[in-house]
This record gives structure tokens, sequence and C-alpha cells, in this order.
């Protein structure tokens, strides 16, 4: 991936942004356990940065993926993984699939707002009974006139008791689960919303997570994004860039775990030497680095691969579901590794290195866990056992032993 002046200017504009509207706040907003989301958006909307590549109609900036990876690299400086969390899901997770596919009407009355700040927004898709399995969802819309009619819940929504809209994944009939799922912008303070409060999180303490009921809501039909029934695979998609944001968020802030793990044990002494000084410790960081460097030259990778439009939708979805896989897994290693040699201090709540530590650790599960980031990567790779050639195989062998 070339990177242009351009690309440099948005990533210190944004790492500017970051360093003085938000770190400052960390602390406090770690304790309140929420983040005023509107207030920060807002500011965010104000300096352009929440439509880097939508549609400049609808106030974008029109730009290709490429500038959007380098505001989320410039996002991982904040000082906790929770504030990027709920700014990725207003610009990479809830509003790609209405870019892409809402009618000029609903993305005039949605996209915008949600571009300018004016709207805080959610990605309304796992339910209490169905996070991996998305085709397995219970919540139902169901057409009335002019209107669909939506019951059901949905749990652990990121920006959930803040945001004025869920773009929303629900069963619109009752045919096989990949067809017959739609998206639907709900306006959260609809009649039937009810939320309830926040949930008490082992990390991302910043961010408000929150489980969201629907009695009998009625929405305009026109807030179907797209066509009906195209919903799974609209989802499909609109994971990949979640799958790549989140990838590119995670990069600055393992760096920083690991240049503040050098200043430590650098200056820390035990046994006559500082503990940077064992060559187990400056080994361990030095191999560290070179998986986040690994990890950064996967995701540019990526992104030139999904720019240049030459590979197949399998091919970027396995580039975007490694990029997601290997996150998880360096930040599980980096944090586990880093708080080690903090000792004690690494183990107090308000560490940077135990904070790090706490919030990463969702990102083997959240937005697709581990596991299915290797099922998709099989798939591509053609080694993952289809069901029906599991089926066929059982059959044959219950025949065989009748
Ligand atoms: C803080 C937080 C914020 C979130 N924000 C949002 C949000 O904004 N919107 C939203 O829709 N959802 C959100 N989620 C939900 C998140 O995406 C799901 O938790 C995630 O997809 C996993 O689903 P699950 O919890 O139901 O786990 P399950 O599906 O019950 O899976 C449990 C575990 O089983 C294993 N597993 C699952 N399937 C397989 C398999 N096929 N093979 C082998 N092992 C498997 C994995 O290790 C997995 O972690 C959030 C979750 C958290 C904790």
């Amino acid at each position: 991936m070339k990177l242009t002046a351009e690309h440099h200017a948005l990533y210190r504009t944004t790492k500017s942004f970051v360093e003085n509207d938000i770190n400052p706040h960390v602390a406090e907003w770690e304790r309140a356990g929420t983040w005023p989301a509107h207030e920060v958006l807002k500011k965010m909307g104000d300096l352009g940065l929440l439509g880097i590549t939508k549609p400049t109609q609808y106030g974008g900036m029109g730009l290709d993926y490429s500038y959007q990876v380098l505001f989320a690299q410039a996002l991982g400086n904040c000082q906790c993984g929770g504030v990027p969390m709920g700014i990725g899901v207003q610009t990479d997770m809830a509003t790609p699939a209405l870019a892409r596919f809402g009618s000029n009407e609903l993305r005039k009355e949605y996209l915008e707002p949600a571009i300018k700040g004016e709207q805080v927004v959610s990605i309304a898709v796992s339910e209490a009974g169905a996070g991996s399995d998305v085709a397995g969802i219970k919540s139902t819309a169901r057409r009335d006139g002019g209107d669909y009619v939506i019951n059901g819940s949905k749990m652990w929504i990121t920006n959930g008791t803040q945001s004025d809209w869920a773009c929303t994944l629900v069963n619109t009939s009752d045919g096989k689960p990949h067809l017959n799922k739609s998206l639907i912008i709900v306006p959260l303070d609809a009649k039937g919303v009810e939320r309830k409060t926040k949930l008490d999180k082992l990390g991302m303490r910043s961010s408000d997570t929150a489980m969201i009921f629907f009695d009998n809501v009625r929405v305009p039909a026109r807030n179907l994004i797209g066509q009906e029934g195209m919903g799974f695979t609209y989802q499909m998609l609109q994971f990949q860039e979640e799958r790549l944001f989140g990838a590119a968020s995670g990069i600055d802030g393992l760096f920083n775990v690991i240049s503040e793990t050098i200043a430590y044990t650098g200056q820390r002494q035990a046994f006559g030497q500082s503990i940077l000084d064992n060559q187990s410790v400056h080994f361990r960081l030095a191999e560290l680095r070179t998986e986040v460097e690994s990890l950064k030259a996967l995701v540019y990778q990526t992104t030139e691969e999904y720019l240049s439009g030459q590979q197949s939708p399998l091919q970027i979805a396995m580039l975007a579901s490694m990029c997601k896989l290997k996150i998880g897994r360096v930040s599980r290693e980096v944090t586990d590794a880093c708080l080690q040699y903090w000792g004690g201090q690494g183990y107090m709540w308000d560490n940077a290195v135990a904070r790090a530590y706490r919030d990463t650790r969702l990102v083997s599960i959240g937005g697709g866990a581990d596991e299915i980031m290797l099922g998709i990567i099989c798939k591509a790779m053609g080694i993952l056992p289809s069901k029906k050639q599991a089926a066929a195989a059982k059959a044959a062998r219950e025949a065989r032993d009748a």
C-alpha cells in the first residue's frame, strides 16, 4: 500500500484528535463505564472523520478504503479499546451496508447525520441465543401495510444505550436461513423499544453495551436496506470492513504496549541490571514487535487486494478473516507477555498494559470468534468439510452397517 501525503495528513489529524480530545478523558470514561458518544462523534463529524469512504453526496469524502485503514490505525492510539470500538461501529460496522445498498431517501435520512456526527448508531445482529451462528437469529419483522412490525431482542449492542438508530438484522420470512433475513434501520426512540442498562464487562469499560428489546415496534417499510431477503449477504459484506477495521485499529495500540514495556523494564532494576537487559526479555519484545509488523503488512496487503478488485469475494473474505484472526491472537500474545514484564505494576487495574490486556481479549470473540475466522479461511482453502458431504458419508455408513 503506497502511502501518500494525504494518507499521512489524515493519520496525523486523527492521532492529534485522539491525543487532545479523547486520551485526557479516558480514565474518567473508563470509571464511568461509558463515553459521551454524541459529543465526541459530533467533533469528529465536524472534522470530516466519520465519512472517509462514504459517498460525497451524503457528506462523506468518497476516498478509498486505504484511507480508512490509516484512520483506524491512528485511532489505535486511544488509551483504551472501548472508544475506538464505539467509533468503529459508527463508521465501519453499522453504516457500510446502508451506504452501499440503501435508497437515496434512507441515506439522506440516516447516513448523512451519522457522517456529520449528529446521530450515534449501532449494529444489532447478535442475540442471546445466536452470536457466532448469525443465521440462527430469531428476531422477526413482519409486513403490516406500509410498516414492518419488529419483535425480538438483541444482545451485547455496542453504543446501545446512546444510539439513535440501529442497523438491525431480522427475519422477514420463514424461508431458508441465509435468504430470509433483512437489514432494517430501527430508530431507537420508537414505541416498543426497551434498552436494558449497560452490561458489566471484563474490558472495553468505557464502551456502553446494551440489550435491546423490540415489542411490536413499527418501522416504515422504507427503512429496509436494499432488498428484502438479502440481509444475511449484506451483513457478511459489512463484516469484511468491520474485520479489516478491527485489525487496523489494533496495530498502534500494540506498538504502544511494547514501547511502554521497553521504557518500564529499561529503568526497573532487579539483580543488578534492568529487567530489559535479560536476554529472554529483550528477545521476546523483539519477537512481539516482529509479530505486530507482520500483522500490519497483512492488513496493508489485504487492503491493497480489496481495492484492486482482482480477487474473488471469497479470497477477500479469507484475507480479512486472517487479519481478524491474527489481531486477536497477536493482541493476546503481546498484552500477556508485556503484562508479565511489568510484574506487580502490571496487575494494577489502571495500568495501561492491564487495560490493553482486558480490552483486547474481546478481539478473539466479538465480530466473529477466532474459530469462525478459521472456518472462513478453511472454506476459501477448500478444506472445510461440507455439511452435505458429512450427511452423505453418515448415510452411507448407516446403509453399510444396516
Ligand atoms: C463487548 C461486546 C461488544 C459487542 N458488540 C456487538 C455489537 O455491537 N453488535 C452485535 O451484533 N454483536 C455484538 N457483540 C456480540 C459478539 O459479536 C458475539 O459475542 C460473538 O459473535 C460471539 O457470539 P456468542 O457470544 O454468542 O458466542 P457463541 O456463538 O456462543 O460461541 C462461543 C464460543 O464457541 C466457540 N465456537 C463458536 N462457533 C464455533 C465453531 N463453529 N467451531 C468451533 N468453535 C466455535 C468460539 O470459541 C466462541 O467464542 C459484542 C460482544 C461483546 C462481548
